[in-house]
């Protein structure tokens, strides 16, 4: 079993395939983008697989891929159908250009749920927020995914001034599809220009949406690991959840860990510490106790930022990675 100090047993590990990606989401990725560094630096298909199986051998009863965009990776179906073989349940998170491409991999490998990132409903915008004109292919492919009885999950990271006014427009969307929207609240990384003046919290998205939908919105309730608070609306066919990693974290139920790209463990979202396992597996170092020591010494809440002031002291996130090269 993977444990912390606090008791917090790790169950569910997030992969990171690769840094690179189809999209340039400004509040993920620099704008002059992440250094390329050669293959070599990264893990390898069949170093994915082994990494996973030892996790799985601690206890991890749930993995999900993601990037970088995870699907770019050439041999992705392949990695896909690997852990399948694994007595895991698999996810995965994408921003849904490559989904139709990949769908028969889904299928086959077991894969119920789909997360899929917008941004926004206007095409011109979400083709501004991302930086390329992928805007009609992403929602064919959440078309697709629905039917396919996919369970879809939509992220959508709220900006004030970019996509804030949408926040109603979106909850309208889930009257006749039945997706499960998730707005998330805009978090700090390496190169993206955070500042919170330009955040939208928890508060603010539940208070404008209950200003529109009334008594008509229903709480949900909410699984014990879940990161988010979810809600439905009288009558509408899917639901949505805000997820407040900034103004209320969730981190008492942690159960998170993620790999990067690179072969890195990092305990948490917001870490600035890194353990390398790929270079120790590489060199056929027993990487169990370097899984358990970084796992112990996680800090209990968002890697030390314990309250909201620590967001205003850049330092304490300047350390971390850029979203896109950790692995949302
Ligand atoms: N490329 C895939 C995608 O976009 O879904 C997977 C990787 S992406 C880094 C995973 C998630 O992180 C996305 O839903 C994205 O919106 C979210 N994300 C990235 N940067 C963020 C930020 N600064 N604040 C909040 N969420 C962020
Ligand atoms: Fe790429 Fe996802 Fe980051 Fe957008 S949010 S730049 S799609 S990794
Ligand atoms: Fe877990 Fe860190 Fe996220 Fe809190 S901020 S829920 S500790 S990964």
């Amino acid at each position: 079993m993977i444990i912390d100090q606090f008791n917090r047993v790790h169950d569910y590990l997030r992969i990171s395939l690769t840094e690179r990606c189809n999209l340039r989401c400004f509040y993920c990725m620099p704008e002059e983008g992440i250094l390329l560094r050669p293959r070599s630096e990264f893990m390898s298909a069949e170093e994915v697989i082994e990494m996973a199986k030892v996790f799985v051998s601690l206890g991890v009863k749930k993995i999900r891929l993601t990037g970088g965009e995870p699907l770019v990776r050439k041999d992705a179906k392949k990695i896909i159908a690997d852990l399948a073989l694994l007595p895991v349940e698999l996810a995965i998170t994408t921003n849904g250009i490559l989904i139709d491409d990949c769908l028969c991999t889904f299928k086959s490998s077991g894969i119920k749920s789909i997360n899929v990132s917008l941004d926004s409903l206007k095409k011109e915008r979400f083709n501004s927020i991302s930086r390329r004109n992928y805007f009609d292919k992403v929602t064919s492919n959440i078309n697709l995914l629905l039917k396919e009885n996919f369970h879809v999950k939509i992220n959508a990271v709220v900006i004030k001034g970019v996509n804030d006014d949408e926040i109603c427009d979106f909850v309208a969307w889930t009257r006749d599809k039945n997706v499960h929207l998730r707005f998330i609240e805009f978090m700090p990384f390496l190169g993206n220009k955070w500042d919170w003046s330009k955040g939208v919290s928890f508060k603010e998205i539940i208070t404008k949406i209950e200003k529109q939908y009334g008594d008509d919105v229903i709480k949900l309730k909410d699984a014990v690991n879940d990161t988010a608070k979810n809600y439905s609306v009288k009558n509408h066919m899917g639901t949505f959840a805000i997820i407040s990693s900034v103004t209320n974290p969730f981190c008492d139920t942690c159960n998170r860990m993620r790999l990067t790209a690179d072969g890195k463990i990092k305990n948490c979202l917001f870490s600035g510490t890194e353990t390398d396992l790929l270079s120790a597996m590489r060199n056929g170092e027993d990487i169990v106790p370097l899984i358990l020591e970084s796992i112990w010494n996680k800090k209990r809440i968002r890697g030390g930022m314990n309250s909201f002031e620590d967001f205003s002291d850049p330092s304490r996130f300047q350390k971390n990675r850029s979203m896109v090269s950790i692995g949302g």
